[in-house]
């Protein structure tokens, strides 16, 4: 396959610049990037003139079963959401609920341009047949916890170690983390046990981090520690990815500069439960690594990256006057190659460069009135984060393989998924 005429965007001299390439797609790989590649006979060509294309979209922390609670709770704090709200109902959502919620998830990712997504839920099994059917790429866990007893505790472990036992070994696609849902909601028994998972399995761990205040208090009680002593002494020498970190304070930043660990930044999230939002812009000079997340739609209302983007970069400047902080090259940064590092897979995916996996998305950006926004096209960067929204995402393609093209869906029938969420 060859993409032609297209503006790419791409990483170089640690700088984002956009060159007008083509891209040579052999099997699942980049195989060339060059100016002027003349198609071969019978090779399919994707005319990217007057298109943006990019490398695809990593969303570094979601629940992608939530999409059924998508507009629900407003007004809550972080606690009063899971313990009143969504853990009772949770608690009665069936398999076939999980597949068909996690099946409009993956439409709303592909369509909008995600081509990897690290999620953290249970049923997990199901949502792993969701994402083998459209072919997308994702990070997959059972999450673990015991705030509700040893029992339910140790079915939460077997079904995580069936889950990765079961793997398909010749799937590229599918990888795992171990997921202990959170210092406040997990034992000193559950992260010991996650650490051993961890090392047992050489996979990282992916939990919730330090998003409300109060769990500060509430992890020195279960723990007797600060969140970040606690968190090294789990699991020190792991690759952690600690999904939103707003209450970092300046002794946390330090520890976590100790350790191999990032920060999944999910800034719509937080700011619908009443958070306020991560220094990330400090997090980012100290040089811990940032990349986004859309969190689940409940609580993030959608899993549209652009829009992650746009907020992500403008909530800076609700807490940085007069000062340097994050633009619009590092948003594209932390929405792609940045979620590739947190998520272990840098050496694959995250960036438009040969030889590694085309996971790329073609962002039609022509001079037309549905693109009004971005005329005059003065700064392809600077549009595409605050004035590019999904919906703009005409192709989307994960291991050269083409998941949308020319927003229609290839391997997932839009109209039944959505049918289905009417009835
Ligand atoms: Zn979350």
């Amino acid at each position: 396959m060859l993409i032609k005429n297209g503006k790419v965007i791409i990483f170089e001299d640690n700088d984002v610049k956009v060159k007008e390439l083509d891209i040579k797609i052999q099997g699942s790989k980049i195989e060339k990037l060059a100016k002027n590649i003349k198609p071969q006979e019978n090779e399919k060509v994707i005319d990217a003139s007057h298109k943006v294309v990019m490398p695809g979209l990593i969303n570094t922390h979601a629940h992608i079963a939530m999409s059924i609670f998508r507009g629900t709770f407003e007004g809550c704090d972080l606690y009063t959401w899971l313990n009143e709200k969504i853990w009772p109902i949770e608690a009665r959502l069936t398999e076939e609920d999980v597949y068909n919620a996690s099946m409009l998830s993956i439409l709303e990712m592909i369509s909008t341009g995600t081509t990897c997504v690290n999620d953290h839920y249970f049923f997990s099994e199901k949502i792993r047949e969701a994402l083998t059917k459209s072919k997308m790429r994702a990070v997959i866990t059972r999450v673990l916890m015991d705030n509700d007893g040893q029992e339910a505790s140790q079915n939460r472990i077997n079904e995580f170690i069936h889950l990765f036992e079961t793997r398909d070994k010749n799937n590229n696609l599918i990888t795992y983390t171990v997921s202990p849902h959170g210092l406040y909601t997990c034992s000193g028994k559950v992260l010991e046990k996650s650490r051993e998972l961890a090392l047992k399995y050489n996979l990282p761990v992916h939990i919730h981090f330090l998003e409300s205040i109060s769990e500060i208090e509430d992890i020195k009680k279960l723990h007797g520690s600060t969140a970040s002593k606690v968190l090294k002494k789990y699991f020190d020498g792991i690759h952690t990815i600690l999904a939103h970190g707003v209450k970092l304070s300046d002794e946390d930043i330090e520890i976590l500069k100790t350790m191999d660990c990032g920060i999944a930044h999910n800034p719509i999230s937080n700011f619908r439960l009443g958070c306020k939002i991560a220094d990330v812009t400090k997090y980012l000079y100290n040089g811990i690594n940032v990349a986004l997340g859309t969190d689940g739609q409940g609580s993030g209302n959608n899993l549209d990256m652009f829009e992650t983007m746009k907020i992500a970069a403008l909530a800076q400047g609700g807490i940085h006057e007069n000062e340097a902080r994050i633009t619009s090259k590092d948003i594209i940064k932390m929405a792609t190659i940045s979620g590739a590092q947190l998520l272990g897979l840098d050496n694959k995916v995250g960036s438009i460069e040969e030889g590694k996996e085309a996971d790329i998305i073609i962002v039609d950006l022509m001079p037309r009135l549905d693109n009004i926004k971005t005329i005059p096209n003065n700064d392809i960067i600077s549009n595409l984060v605050y004035n590019t929204d999904g919906r703009s995402v005409d192709t989307t393609i994960v291991g050269g393989e083409i998941l949308m093209e020319n927003r229609k869906m290839k391997f997932i029938t839009a109209e039944e998924i959505i049918n289905k969420f009417e009835k």
